[in-house]
């Protein structure tokens, strides 16, 4: 197991872990045949024309983060996804609906991480800037998922968040182009936090004994943190896929 001197990393990640399974894979989830392109460029139909702070919705804690450190005081950011909750599973209530109708940008991680709320994303992409951060990140360093078409656990690789940072950036960027350079300094600010945490996380992880650096999980999440972090991840289940309905 990873021992107790990477605690602050683990703190980090702690409460995406406890809410995210591997048994809430849909099968449109766990489908190769939507073969996901990653999106180019951010750019926006119509910039933003409103008063401060612009009303941020963003699905997942982690996503919400990125909208808080990088659009600051420009943004009011409300999370639907209160920490605990699976996002595999989640299904956007009436109430959630009525919160992304009222948004003026929409932020979720996206690679069906959300796989329950992927209609719901349609839907509001035909009517506002909504970004599925994940999916503007350069495909080959994005890891496919022997039972998906990709991996959507990027969070745990922090240098890959850090990226994820910077597409939030581009958009609010695209978005409210009056304040491009608030949201360039924030962003270069918290990427050089992010950067030296995954410098940390490395550094104290590279000290314990290489066969030591084993992770037993029942989820299968985690090989972002195993790639980045050199860490041997095993699940208790093995590779197999769980059974699921027909
Ligand atoms: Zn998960």
């Amino acid at each position: 197991m990873v021992r107790a001197r990477t605690t602050s990393l683990l703190t980090l990640l702690a409460l995406a872990l406890a809410s995210c399974s591997k048994s809430g894979m849909t099968d449109a989830e766990s489908s190769k045949s939507d073969g996901h392109k990653h999106l180019g460029p951010i750019t926006v139909e119509k910039t933003y024309g409103g008063s401060y702070p612009i009303a941020v919705v963003c699905t997942t804690g982690m996503v919400a983060d990125l909208a808080r450190n990088v659009g600051g005081d420009k943004v009011k950011v409300t999370q639907i996804m209160g920490d605990g909750v699976d996002p595999h599973l989640y299904k956007a209530s009436p109430g959630d609906v009525n919160l992304l109708n009222g948004a003026d940008a929409i932020f979720y991680s996206g690679l069906h991480l959300e796989g329950k709320m992927a209609d719901v994303f349609v839907r509001m992409a035909r009517k506002k800037p909504t970004f599925a951060v994940t999916e503007y990140i350069p495909e080959n360093r994005v890891l496919d998922d022997p039972e998906a078409s990709f991996d959507p656990h990027l969070w745990f690789d922090v240098s890959l968040w850090r990226e994820a940072a910077g597409v939030v950036r581009d958009a609010l960027k695209a978005y409210d182009p009056k304040h491009a350079a608030e949201y360039q300094s924030r962003t270069d600010t918290y990427q050089a936090e992010l950067a030296k945490l995954h410098d940390y996380a490395k550094t104290q992880i590279a000290t314990i004994p290489k066969e030591q650096r084993v992770m037993v999980t029942a989820h299968d999440a985690f090989r972002y943190f195993g790639r980045a972090y050199e860490i041997e991840v095993k699940g208790i289940q093995g590779s197999a896929p769980r059974a699921r309905p027909a």
